[in-house]
């Protein structure tokens, strides 16, 4: 062997650096009781480098903390980034398990590849979720409806202002306890419908789980939340007739005659839970639509008693009810439904992924074994 083939074959080995000052088992047990989502993190993260010369290489899990970045990073100018969102999950007898990995690890690839960012392996980011909960497999929760949210992310690291694709590259792995989303039970989303702004744009990026299109929900977003709603819902950018999605979670209509309507378009992001949604339903006899989807049609349907439900769904809080939608010129109130689909497909999903409803679909991978 060469010596330079030595060198990039131990360049893929992980290396694994422990966390001198990791939280006590007491201070991760209090935290655990009440997760902050999003502010308080595991001790170790995962960090792997790309380089346009070496690919993929230098595989780390580290203690959690700040990253160093020249000010000329080119993700700080041009929003090179993409990221996914996906949850470890405790089952009753005390292994950890993720749900449909490949899936997100495909999206991770398509995104990347819209972003002009290098393509990580599937085998690599489902070995980097592993390799994470091999060291901080404690912070996994296991009280009821809680979990671990995992957040692989890559950006462009190289100092360079010059306008096009870094050749240099880090991939991550974080992960924050999450408690369960309606602590006080579920109630109906409020969803503010935008009649100006827009998300994104046919041939744009807004298939892809990236920063970019976060950043141009969260004016939108601001507006809904003043309106005294927790949500904003957009239209498509051409025509601002048909549905596309809310800042971050995907759009349901079910009609009385069993079938579940979502919008199609290259904007949208298609989500896993979406995904595994219109699957259930399927099972259940429902005959599932992806086409462009009018908001007429919605507004027209609870009027003519066709559209029974609507519901929002994504990884964060799997699926919630719409009650109410509305903004300056119109308010459609949903019908209180009698026996909610959305609740039964919300019962069904998070029973597979908990372990407590049999997991037909093989959507299940352990994580620490
Ligand atoms: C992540 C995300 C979703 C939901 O996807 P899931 O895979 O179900 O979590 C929907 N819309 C946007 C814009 C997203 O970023």
């Amino acid at each position: 062997m060469t010596i330079e083939l030595q060198l990039a074959r131990q360049d893929l080995t992980w290396q694994v650096t422990r966390n001198e000052s990791a939280k006590s088992a007491e201070e991760r047990e209090g935290l655990l009781a009440a997760p902050a989502f999003g502010q308080q993190f595991t001790d170790h993260m995962v960090d792997v480098c790309w380089s346009e010369r070496g690919g993929w290489h230098r595989p780390r899990v580290q203690p959690y903390g700040p990253i160093q970045l020249d000010p000329a990073a080119a993700v700080l100018h041009y929003a090179q980034e993409v990221f996914e969102g996906l949850k470890a999950y405790r089952h009753a007898d005390g292994s950890i398990w993720t749900f449909r990995p490949d899936q997100n690890a495909a999206r991770l690839q398509r995104s990347a590849k819209r972003l002009a960012l290098p393509e990580l392996p599937a085998e690599y980011f489902i070995d980097s979720l592993r390799r994470l909960i091999a060291i901080d497999a404690d912070w996994v929760p296991s009280a009821p409806e809680t979990s671990l949210y995992l957040r692989p992310f890559m950006f462009a690291k190289e100092a360079f202002l010059g306008v096009r694709a870094a050749k240099k590259v880090n991939y991550y792995v974080i992960a924050s306890p999450a408690g369960a989303y309606f602590p006080g039970g579920i109630t109906p989303l409020q969803i503010w419908l935008s009649d100006h702004w827009t998300r994104a744009g046919h041939g744009g990026m807004g298939y892809a789980k990236t920063g970019g299109n976060y950043a141009a929900s969260l004016l939108p977003q601001t507006e809904a939340y003043a309106e005294g709603c927790q949500q904003v819902l957009f239209l498509d950018a051409q025509e601002g007739r048909y549905l596309e999605e809310l800042g971050g979670m995907n759009v349901v209509l079910v009609t009385r005659d069993r079938r579940l309507i979502t919008p199609d378009s290259d904007s949208i992001l298609e989500g896993i839970t979406l995904k595994s949604v219109l699957q259930l339903a399927r099972d259940r006899g429902y005959r599932t639509e992806q086409r462009p989807v009018p908001v007429q049609e919605w507004i027209d349907g609870v009027e003519s008693g066709e559209v029974v439900e609507a519901f929002a769904c994504g990884t964060a809080a799997v699926i919630t009810p719409i009650g109410v939608l509305r903004n300056h010129t119109m308010r459609l109130e949903m019908p209180a439904a009698q026996e909610s689909v959305a609740l039964s497909l919300r019962e069904e999903l998070t029973g597979i992924q908990y372990g407590r409803v049999e997991d037909r679909h093989g959507w299940l991978t352990r994580l620490d074994a």
